[in-house]
């Protein structure tokens, strides 16, 4: 009979093993997404499944379960905030969904849709969406049957929304979504209906190289930390953790159109951030992660909009950015400049709305995935009902399949279900968040006029950052703000801003 601290040890040794492996992927995929020559990427591909594939026979073998069995009653003898009491009810909540899903079935499921993400490469930019139609029935088959290995359940999206957003169901989003749609499209109405903000100031151009290092100063100044992250350039912006010391962010740079590389920058650094302020005690376990993806894009939201949106912020860095672009930015004053990053104006793509309209994109989405599970939606009927809902919540049809239906990669690169509640949850948890920050900081934004985010940082590190993934979503937001998630927090923030921008 061995102690509890041996099977503890054993377990992280474990854990640690299956870090290393995960760790190593990530890097081998940021390579493959900056740096590798393209006809390395047959064979990356086939490294990047082999490892991936080790560390999931790893973490799925029969001796972690023992351990996680064995150790359960030492779990439950522990507070329920105590660190060690968290990594196993989080490894075992995590195995018990792992050993669910039948090893074939996962390598079948990987291998379709591979070919799905291949064929929608080739399809998208010439609008077929008849070849990957029937791919695309077959990924719906898939998803039902995944969906059937976490049975019973209240309904056929829960299981996928527990992946990614833990603790919530669909019941849960649809009464949020419901609320929040409730409140956004007469505030939608209303700015439209208005003159709309002139952005044709911003997609004049500007050289890539202060592009870079602006954005780079700002993310410095907010407190993303270089010396344990770096940035490079990179076809989809995204962060990626390779340990505590080292968090790193891609970006993209369009020379004609300011707000990419500069918004994402600040996006994938505030993501970044959280990851770099997770408490280092916890890396080479699974602890030492963002705990949804609803809290992680809380945190890059955080700062791209709340922060790099503001009127406060601009009032700091607008002389700045105009010395570093006087051909572009001359003649344009900040209250304009402000104006043109906040436009709100209905669009057809997710990823380039304003931050406004964008929840109505995530709600089309999530209730189309949701009817396809449910059965009441075909893949056939899947396009003619994404063009009715855009028509009828956004006043715009798309004309094509390109800006419609085959825009996001989710889609085509994974299963149906619980792939875009993350973002609006994110976002309302961003104002939510916020708010907790002003009722105990308020000098806030009269720091962020002077270019001062320390207090900000701080206290995200201290309420958010630090635990990782040791608290569950809903315990964290409880803690934080000493309820559950809410809509009011971000109409408010909405309706402030925009009424002072739109004189509503
Ligand atoms: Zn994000």
């Amino acid at each position: 009979m061995i102690s509890h601290e041996q099977q503890l040890e054993e377990l992280k040794r474990r854990l640690r093993e299956i870090d290393h492996l995960e760790k190593a992927n990530a890097v081998l995929y940021w390579d493959m997404s900056t740096y590798m020559p393209p006809g390395g990427s047959a064979a990356r591909g086939q490294v990047l499944s082999t490892l991936s594939q080790i560390a999931h026979e790893k973490f799925t073998s029969a001796e972690i379960g023992r351990l996680l069995d064995g150790l359960q009653p030492y779990a439950e003898s522990l507070p329920h905030d105590d660190d060690d009491a968290a990594l196993i009810r989080l490894t075992h909540r995590n195995y018990d969904k792992s050993v669910k899903v039948p090893t074939a079935f996962v390598g079948e499921v990987t291998e379709h849709i591979s070919n799905v993400y291949q064929a929608w490469m080739t399809a998208r930019p010439v609008n077929d969406w008849a070849s990957v139609r029937d791919p695309l029935k077959k990924t719906l088959e898939y998803s039902r049957q995944m969906a059937g290995y976490f049975a019973p359940f209240d309904h056929i999206a829960d299981p996928f929304i527990d992946m990614s957003d833990y603790g919530m169901k669909t019941v849960d989003i649809r009464r949020v979504f419901g609320e929040l749609r409730e409140e956004l499209v007469p505030l939608v109405k209303a700015i439209t209906s208005q003159q709309p903000a002139d952005d044709t100031i911003i997609r004049r151009y500007f050289p890539e190289a202060p592009q870079l290092a602006f954005g780079e100063a700002v993310i410095r100044d907010m407190g993303y930390d270089f010396e344990r992250g770096r940035q490079d350039k990179t076809a989809h912006p995204f962060e990626t953790r390779i340990n505590s010391g080292d968090v790193r962010i891609l970006t993209r740079v369009d020379e004609h159109y300011f707000g990419d590389a500069f918004f994402s920058t600040v996006h994938e650094a505030g993501h970044a951030m959280y990851e770099q302020g997770i408490n280092p005690a916890y890396d080479g376990t699974p602890l030492a992660g963002g705990t949804s993806a609803g809290v992680h894009e809380s945190q890059s939201r955080t700062w791209e909009n709340i922060v790099g949106r503001s009127r406060e912020f601009w009032q700091h860095y607008y002389p700045r950015l105009q010395q570093m672009f006087p051909e572009a930015l001359g003649d344009v004053t900040m209250d304009a400049f402000h104006r043109a990053v906040n436009k709100v104006v209905p669009s057809l793509i997710r990823v380039d709305a304003d931050e406004v309209t964008y929840n109505l994109h995530v709600m089309i989405r999530f209730d189309l995935e949701v009817a396809l599970l449910e059965g009441t939606l075909e893949i056939e009927e899947l396009p003619r009902a994404w063009n009715e809902r855009y028509t009828n919540d956004l006043g715009i049809t798309p004309p094509d399949y390109q800006s419609g239906v085959m825009q996001d990669v989710h889609w085509f690169g994974g299963t149906f279900g619980g792939a875009f509640q993350g973002y609006t949850l994110g976002n309302l948890l961003s104002a939510q968040f916020y708010e907790a920050a002003l009722k105990a900081h308020p000098t806030i934004p009269a720091e962020m006029a002077r270019g001062q985010f320390g207090t900000l940082h701080d206290w995200l590190k201290e309420n958010i950052y630090q635990y990782g993934s040791k608290y569950t979503a809903p315990e964290l937001i409880q803690r934080v703000t000493g309820g559950g998630i809410e809509v009011a927090p971000l109409m408010r923030y909405l309706r402030n801003k925009y009424g002072a921008l739109y004189q509503l």
